[in-house]
């Protein structure tokens, strides 16, 4: 079933990255398009056309679209189902610079990369050896998709041989906002109430990268990483420049809580001795909108917060901590300070005001519900969507927006430390093994992987290290886990929503068994095709067979 399928799958790679398809622009319908096509060529489409389609995104400012095919085996009757998805969309081609006319060319683009000077050694050296193919989005992901279609071209050849289900959705938007996943979603619900089938696992050949340089293993990634972006307004307390111990400054806090949190190990998850990275800054900026000399009122600060087991309420405790240990530490600061410039000025030193205040979203919330009373949901729901009409306020504008909002309606203006999560968040999906669709998948993958001949040092590893749509195939199992975030994402439903209960109905292991390359997201992403094209098919079609017939 998988053997002499590298022409093939090259071939399908090859028209698929000719399609330049960059996220957020229209070249995403085109690839949709050409997915759609070339299945549509296989006999099997062709007699049950009704298992091809087009699914897609509601109000899209692009009219982008999943691509949806079903495949029966036709062995025996069978309600056992794995589902594929792998993205058709890319990151931009600015940095192929000079050579960007030949970033959705593979062979051209490798001739021209042989005139590169400055190409470092190991890249040059890959390019001599043959075995990579070169191009924007060969190794994220289109080869991927390459060999799942290709899989399914030749299983459905000889469907009354195979038995079960394959589900594949080649979804858009990825690289951006997930919104063809998030559409796939309710679709894979609805598609299991009406066909009676039962999923039993999701799989995602992305691709796989190193982990470090020279790193000699081939990843297997079973259950994924997840992300939240906890975040900080700062309330501070304003005053002219030249009265300046009279104000609060919110950069220095949020000064302080960088420190505090940034690479921090302390603050990273370990799950089976695998460590996520620790928190990193995404946006500091203080709210002033214009040069003034004032110090500034109000501070933004939030990071990027990967999880393997934390959920969002206890990121959420964990980053009130940090905030009120960093606000207290800035109020000592200060008063050091006022002593010694008050000796040194002559001045009579008296302990400066302030209070240390770190409180949630969701305490902030109801403080200021029980002073306005009942008419306040409605008022925060009909501003939140009036942000989100906003075109000009991205989603994480419009969720500070909403704290800014609740804040204002507050009669208390004293400097306060406010600690929320901003969209988006992509939950974690441990595979532990405990239960028995958790276990089937993990018997598969090693089944699969056991049996593959081949001279590459293949490893399983439970946490894909970057985010994915594989999130979206469960919703956070953890108790109280939706509601913490529902209460701690201000507008959620509004300015952001996910699939909760669709997830949650889903409840999927998952896993990302993808090429094997380099540098994806350079001008010199690769696939590696040995592994690619010959080993991964083998590994996949093993890893269905065996969830299928067990
Ligand atoms: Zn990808």
């Amino acid at each position: 079933m998988y053997h002499n399928l590298k022409e093939r799958i090259e071939e399908i790679a090859v028209q698929l990255v000719e399609e330049k398809s960059i996220v957020e622009t229209e070249g995403e319908i085109d690839v949709s398009d050409k997915v759609y096509e070339i299945m549509s060529q296989m006999d099997y489409y062709k007699k049950y056309p009704e298992k091809l389609y087009f699914l897609p995104v509601k109000n899209d400012p692009w009219n982008r679209k999943t691509v949806v095919a079903v495949l029966n085996g036709e062995k025996a009757k069978s309600d056992k189902t794995v589902v594929f998805i792998g993205h058709t969309d890319t990151v931009g081609i600015s940095d192929y610079g000079s050579l960007a006319d030949f970033a959705t060319k593979p062979y051209e683009l490798a001739e021209m990369l042989k005139e590169v000077s400055s190409l470092k050694k190991e890249v040059r050296e890959d390019l001599e050896s043959g075995k990579y193919l070169f191009g924007r989005g060969i190794f994220d992901m289109k080869s991927g998709v390459a060999v799942v279609m290709a899989l399914m071209e030749r299983i459905s050849q000889s469907i009354e041989e195979f038995e079960g289900n394959i589900i594949f959705a080649a979804v858009c938007d990825e690289e951006g906002s997930s919104k063809g996943m998030l559409t796939f979603v309710p679709e894979l619900v609805r598609l299991e109430k009406e066909c009676g089938c039962h999923y039993l696992a999701m799989l995602d050949p992305d691709y796989i990268a190193p982990a470090y340089p020279s790193d000699p293993n081939v990843y297997q990634y079973i259950g994924t990483v997840g992300k939240l972006m906890p975040t900080f307004l700062i309330v501070g307390k304003e005053s002219h420049v030249g009265e300046s111990f009279s104000g609060l400054d919110p950069n220095q806090i949020a000064a302080e809580i960088t420190r505090r949190v940034n690479l921090n190990p302390v603050l990273s998850d370990v799950v089976d001795g695998e460590v996520t990275l620790p928190p990193i800054t995404l946006m500091q900026r203080d709210l002033k909108p214009e040069y003034s000399v004032q110090i500034a009122t109000k501070s933004i600060l939030f990071f990027n917060f990967a999880t393997h087991c934390s959920t969002p309420a206890q990121v959420k405790e964990k980053m009130l901590k940090v905030g009120a240990e960093a606000f207290r530490a800035v109020i000592n600061n200060l008063n050091d300070a006022y002593v010694i410039y008050c000796a040194m000025s002559g001045a009579n030193y008296e302990s400066l005001p302030w209070v240390e205040r770190t409180i949630s979203y969701e305490r902030l919330y109801a403080l200021v519900k029980a002073e306005v009373g009942e008419g306040f949901d409605g008022m925060v729901r009909r501003y939140a969507e009036e942000v989100s009409r906003d075109p000009e306020l991205d989603v994480r504008d419009q969720t500070l927006k909403v704290v800014e909002y609740v804040h204002s309606l507050w009669s208390d203006k004293n400097p306060v430390l406010i600690v929320y999560l901003t969209p988006p968040y992509y939950p974690h999906i441990y595979v532990e093994g405990v239960m028995p669709e958790e276990k089937l998948l993990i018997d598969a993958v090693e089944h699969a992987v056991s049996t593959t001949k081949c001279d590459y040092n293949l490893v399983q590893k439970k946490f894909l290290p970057c985010i994915s749509d594989l999130s979206y195939a469960a919703a956070p199992k953890e108790e109280g886990a939706i509601q913490a975030l529902k209460d701690n994402m201000p507008g959620f439903g509004i300015v952001y929503d996910l699939p909760l209960d669709d997830m949650r109905e889903l409840d999927l292991p998952v896993a990302d068994i993808g090429c094997y390359g380099k540098d994806a997201h350079q001008f010199t992403e690769r696939v590696e095709t040995e592994y690619s094209f010959m080993v991964l098919p083998e590994i996949l079609y093993k890893t269905t067979k065996y969830l299928l017939e067990h």
